[in-house]
């Protein structure tokens, strides 16, 4: 066992050694139920429980004196119990209260369900408490705080512990011991980065760095492994993209595009002009279409640009050239989305398309009768899921896809187009924002269209950043909103309780969607009515809970950011954002998309609940701008590369370590990397790049899958 890896757990270790395909069964503790756990956390073997990162770490700091801790923080408190000990019981819940003092300040400890430490803790005993700290009433409160012996927290403050993202039924404690053996006794896997990147950037060895990640030795080590890491991460990253790039660039069209007259008509009977940008783009579209090679192109606009009205456009053009087209969509309520307002100017412009809706909510009767009409042309502009390239989906003459919202379309996925006929054009769609230094390596594969210009009749979003105090506040406006016949979204961050990790503490002062919504419900006229979404919920559920929206049966509505994307209510004036600190801007820009979509004034409220000056000069520069590029590039200068356990942006680039934002300097150094490597070595035959090939063409073992980028 490295040394690095002496954590005080001894292990009966036969004399077996795994491998990274060993089965996770085969770790000692990990029974069957275990591992149909881990299984759902998308562990099955012992390399994707070495590959499973931890989210974050605890750092055990030195006990502080009551006077100095501070509200909302983890603290520890080294602190006598001053006189007894009470316990109430309030239905099936115990609550036991003790107050205690260390000569600076008092405090006091509240525990649920732990009736028999009435006998642990010894009025005028000293112990040692941490917990989250909370100011009740005029005094420090510490609720079901964790003791520990004054040896055990000197070892911890030791050692910086992982925290792992959990599932239901999974600890952290568990991962933890399950990792530990694991990285004691498999195999490692070969050091397969250049010796001269090794070298250049006197990257940590590969064993080191992965032993480092879950169990680092200190903080500096901790950072040096990352870093290895997450280079590695954007390094095979922008490997597999530069071999899709070169694909790209050398595939033909199958098909035969003119310029119709249809598309023009169209064009004249829309009820508004296309702006300067998107005329600017829709002639890149044609001219790609029309051209010798494969359409490869990514649109990238803000939200509310008007991306809709150009694939709308290309499709036209498409099934007017007697082809087929297909337009997928993230979720289910897009795509359905997506069908109606296609269905919507279908009929009102007479443009003579024959759309379906391909989806898994369909009963099996009603796809059957799609993918016939797929297959024999009847249906010629298709919309849907991922369902659109099951293989059950036979298309007449596919001549381009669409995809909105979701920038990687697959290289299999794209085979298994090709399979049934030719290689479809494809056209991707998005409104993720990123700093052109950053989309030049992300998007290397892709043609880029940018979309850079609001349509005039916008009314400008009215924003505010605040604390929770405001909150009342804003509750009343949103009555008022409500009154007027307007709708209202509220975002969380967190679906449930706890939900990211059982055994922690540090998310308390985060709101979630379930109690949120029974909170909001009680401040709110019971007229209003009040519905939650969340990602976790079933699809069909979730649809049904939209179209309600849509249809104004729902007033307000608390939601996870499931509803960042695409989603288009018009009538919905009201985005109010609570825990905004934990969203990154550029993702905040797009949850504000959600509103300002219709005549009406529309207003954004950001919560905060942090009231670190640096947080709400961050969430100032929304008030500031609405251009969602100037956004991300102002949150990419506001993190600095010391960042790095900073907000991550959720969303497209959902990379497992790196963060495109926080980790911006990596991406460039790989992106030159990869650059200079396969100027050399194109096809990686030397020597000293064989473990880097080996290791690419093993599939099973990779961690990027480069059949889905
Ligand atoms: P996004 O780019 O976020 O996907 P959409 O395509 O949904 O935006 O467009 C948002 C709204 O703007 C739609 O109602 C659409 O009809 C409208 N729209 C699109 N282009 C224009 C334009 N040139 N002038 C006025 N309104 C437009
Ligand atoms: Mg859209």
């Amino acid at each position: 066992m490295p040394s690095f890896l002496n954590t005080g757990i001894n292990f009966e270790a036969g004399d077996f050694m795994m491998e990274y395909g060993t089965p996770i069964l085969q770790i000692k503790g990990v029974g069957e139920k275990t591992a149909r756990i881990f299984e759902k956390m998308g562990i099955v073997t012992v390399g994707d429980l070495i590959r499973f990162y931890p989210r974050d770490y605890e750092k055990f700091e030195e006990a502080l004196p009551v006077r100095d801790v501070k509200k909302g923080e983890i603290c520890a408190v080294r602190v006598r119990i001053a006189g007894s000990v009470t316990t109430k019981k309030i239905r099936n819940l115990t609550i036991l209260n003790a107050v205690a003092a260390d000569g600076t300040g008092k405090i006091k400890l509240t525990f649920f369900n732990m009736p028999f430490l009435k006998n642990v803790l010894k009025p005028g005993g000293v112990y040692l408490f941490r917990g989250m700290i909370q100011y009740k009433d005029g005094m420090f409160v510490m609720e079901q705080p964790k003791m520990y012996k004054e040896e055990e927290y000197r070892r911890l403050m030791e050692t910086i512990q992982p925290r792992y993202p959990l599932s239901a039924g999974m600890t952290n404690h568990m991962v933890t011991k399950s990792v530990k053996q694991a990285l004691s006794f498999c195999l490692p896997e070969k050091e397969f980065l250049p010796e001269t990147i090794l070298r250049s950037e006197k990257f940590m060895d590969r064993e080191e760095a992965v032993h480092n990640l879950h169990f680092p030795k200190d903080f500096d080590t901790l950072i040096e492994a990352r870093k290895r890491m997450v280079f590695e991460e954007f390094f095979l990253f922008i490997l597999g993209l530069r071999g899709r790039k070169m694909e790209n660039d050398t595939a033909d069209s199958g098909f035969s595009y003119i310029e119709t007259a249809q598309v023009e008509r169209f064009l004249e009977k829309l009820p508004f002009s296309l702006t300067n940008a998107q005329k600017k783009v829709w002639e890149e579209i044609k001219t790609d279409l029309q051209g010798m090679r494969l359409m490869n192109r990514l649109v990238q606009g803000d939200v509310g640009s008007g991306k809709t009205i150009i694939a709308i456009l290309a499709l036209l053009m498409t099934v007017t050239n007697g082809y087929q087209g297909a337009m997928m969509a993230p979720t289910e309520v897009l795509a359905k989305q997506h069908f109606d307002s296609i269905t919507e100017m279908n009929q009102k412009y007479k443009l003579g398309m024959h759309p379906v809706l391909l989806i898994g909510a369909m009963t099996a009767k009603e796809k059957r009768e799609t993918y016939e009409m797929i297959a024999d042309g009847s249906a010629d502009v298709i919309i849907g899921t991922h369902a659109l390239i099951q293989e059950k989906v036979m298309y007449k003459n596919l001549a381009l896809v669409v995809t909105d919202e979701q920038h990687r379309f697959g290289v299999r996925q794209r085979e298994n187009l090709a399979a049934k006929g030719n290689m479809p054009h494809v056209l991707v769609m998005s409104a993720t924002p990123i700093p052109r230094t950053l989309a030049i390596i992300l998007y290397g594969d892709l043609k880029v269209s940018v979309i850079d210009e609001l349509p005039a009749d916008r009314q400008p979003i009215k924003n505010c950043v605040v604390d929770t105090s405001y909150r009342e506040k804003a509750y009343r406006f949103i009555e008022k909103e409500v009154a007027a016949g307007r709708q209202v979204y509220v975002i969380c961050p967190m679906v449930e309780e706890g939900e990211t990790d059982s055994d922690s503490s540090s998310m308390d002062n985060v709101e979630n969607v379930i109690d949120y919504t029974q909170k909001l419900k009680g401040f709110l006229p019971s007229s209003i009515r009040v519905s939650y979404l969340h990602g976790k919920m079933k699809s069909p559920l979730k649809n049904e809970i939209m179209e309600e929206f849509k249809n104004k049966n729902i007033d307000v509505l608390v939601s996870t950011t499931v509803i960042e994307v695409g989603i288009n209510v018009p009538n919905a004036t009201v985005m109010m954002v609570e825990n905004a600190e934990r969203f990154g801007l550029a993702q905040l820009h797009q949850l504000r998309g959600r509103v300002g979509r219709g005549e009406y004034q529309s207003y954004c409220i950001f919560i905060s609940s942090s009231d670190k000056k640096e947080t709400m000069e961050r969430l100032e520069t929304l008030n500031k701008s609405n251009d969602g590029f100037k956004i991300a590039e102002e949150d990419l200068r506001l993190r600095g590369p010391g960042d790095l356990f900073g907000i991550r942006q959720s969303g497209e680039f959902a990379f497992k370590l790196g963060d495109i934002y926080n980790d911006a300097h990596l991406l460039k150094k790989a992106g030159m990397w990869v650059d200079r490597l396969l100027s050399e070595d194109e096809k990686l035959i030397k020597q000293e790049h064989e473990n880097l090939r080996l290791y690419l063409e093993n599939e099973k073992w990779n961690p990027i899958d480069f059949r889905t980028i």
